[in-house]
């Protein structure tokens, strides 16, 4: 089995590289599909999304955009309170349908303030599309639209994912070792 070490912990082979294309060009034909005609912005949130943005937008043959943003985060007193605000968004997305882009769906915290701060724009709709969901660990009220791979509650890395910087440029995806 195929692993890898990361700073200090041990990974092993969880989703294998061909899993994932064929999983992302699912979706992406489900894309094609839904939003023919819709002229959609596709809104990839860095830094995790990067590699899931570039092979889900080779099989995007529909007319789109695409374009960048990240999330900042400015610590409260209780994690709860954290502040968290959407940075670098240039293009105006009033009356456009548009396409989230995520690395991954946790406990949906991250996506349900990425929805609420993207609503404010005013666009036509708002559409979610992410690598992978963790279902069981859901806590808030969203529900990503397109789904490349459900996953169970284990910390993962690769293909975009991090370990405290580290493993972002494996093509396939680890699990952490218990
Ligand atoms: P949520 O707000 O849904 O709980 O989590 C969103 C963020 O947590 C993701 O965008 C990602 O940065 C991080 N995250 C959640 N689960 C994992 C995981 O298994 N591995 C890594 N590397 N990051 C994760
Ligand atoms: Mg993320």
């Amino acid at each position: 089995m195929k692993q890898v070490r990361i700073l200090d912990k041990d990974f092993e082979l969880f989703i294998d590289a061909d899993t994932i294309q064929a999983s992302i060009k699912g979706i992406a034909a489900d894309i094609n599909r839904d939003l023919e005609g819709e002229k959609p912005i596709f809104i990839a949130i860095l830094n995790g999304s990067f590699m899931f943005a570039g092979d889900l937008m080779k099989h995007v043959t529909i007319p789109c955009e695409i374009t960048f943003v990240r999330i900042a985060s400015y610590r409260g007193m209780k994690s709860t309170e954290d502040v968290k605000e959407i940075l670098g968004l240039r293009e105006d997305i009033k009356d456009r349908t548009v396409v989230i882009l995520e690395d991954i769906v946790d406990t949906g915290f991250t996506l349900e303030m990425l929805l609420n701060q993207f609503k404010e724009y005013e666009p036509k709709k708002i559409k979610v599309a992410t690598l992978l969901f963790k279902p069981k660990a859901l806590k808030r009220d969203v529900k990503p639209d397109y789904v490349a791979l459900d996953i169970p509650n284990d910390f993962i890395v690769g293909y975009g994912l991090d370990y405290d910087g580290y493993g972002r440029n494996l093509e396939d995806i680890y699990k952490i070792k218990q």
